[in-house]
């Protein structure tokens, strides 16, 4: 039975990370009966749709934008990539050098991490949709200047726009600033829902879960630092519907 194989895999898959992400104490009890990707069951002609509507956006506007001044410096854009119809989406902050030069999301070591986060939920990358708040790199990775921010603004709002996820977690500052629209430190707001703003069409509303970015997790790997991300993951997955591992 495939299906069966499929889910024992995806199981099994899931067990590996919550080990080797979060310790002994985090296993869950016996096998996780994980429903399939929520995704699964969106309507197909809406699929079509937005994967039309995304990769027109990713050909036509973004790849070529020099709507900043990072386009000069940048060796490709990285329009995020994942599900068309995810109920949930990772907003990062900007592509490192590693995504520069492969024009994908969070392919470095901290997307190393972030593939072992989404593991750990139960789910694959393909499951989701991973972007970021600017789709150019920064020079030297610092942090995107705000005029950076406004001017890739347009791309991330339409991104959401056509993907409507239930749940949008924020990886680290930036993100949780710019779509929250606050100037609450990411220390004090993850962990906590937040209600997206009035950002656009039909996106109001919509479940936000800051969380530690995995490039800082990485930095500061403590078992404490680690438990407060995957109290986060675990609250997105509730809200989801996806059967959480049980403490032991
Ligand atoms: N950090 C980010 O915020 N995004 C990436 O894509 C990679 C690293």
């Amino acid at each position: 039975m495939p299906d069966e194989m499929e889910r024992l895999t995806r199981a099994a898959r899931q067990l590996l990370a919550v080990e080797e992400l979060f310790g002994g104490e985090f296993l869950p009890r016996g096998r996780n009966d994980l429903p399939a990707a929520r995704s699964a069951g969106r309507d197909d002609a809406r699929r079509g749709t937005c994967a039309r509507r995304l990769g027109e956006m990713d050909r036509d506007e973004v790849s070529v934008c020099t709507r900043c001044g990072l386009h000069r410096e940048r060796r490709q854009t990285v329009f995020g990539e994942g599900d068309c119809c995810a109920e949930l989406v990772f907003v990062g902050e900007a592509p490192g050098q590693e995504e520069d030069a492969t024009g994908r999301p969070f392919v470095g070591r901290a997307g190393e991490l972030l593939t072992k986060m989404i593991g750990a939920m139960g789910l694959r990358r393909d499951d989701v949709f991973i972007c970021n708040v600017i789709k150019c790199r920064p020079p030297n990775n610092r942090t995107p200047a705000p005029e950076e921010v406004e001017a890739c603004w347009p791309y991330l709002v339409r991104q959401l726009e056509i993907i409507r996820p239930k749940v949008i977690v924020t990886l680290g500052n930036p993100a949780a600033k710019a779509l929250l629209g606050t100037r609450v430190g990411i220390t004090r707001l993850r962990g906590q829902w937040q209600s997206l703003p009035l950002i656009g069409d039909n996106l109001q509303g919509i479940a936000v879960m800051p969380t530690f970015h995995p490039a800082y997790l990485l930095r500061q790997y403590t078992k404490d630092n680690r438990a407060k991300v995957w109290a986060d993951l675990q609250k997105a997955m509730e809200l989801l519907g996806l059967a959480p591992p049980r403490p032991g």
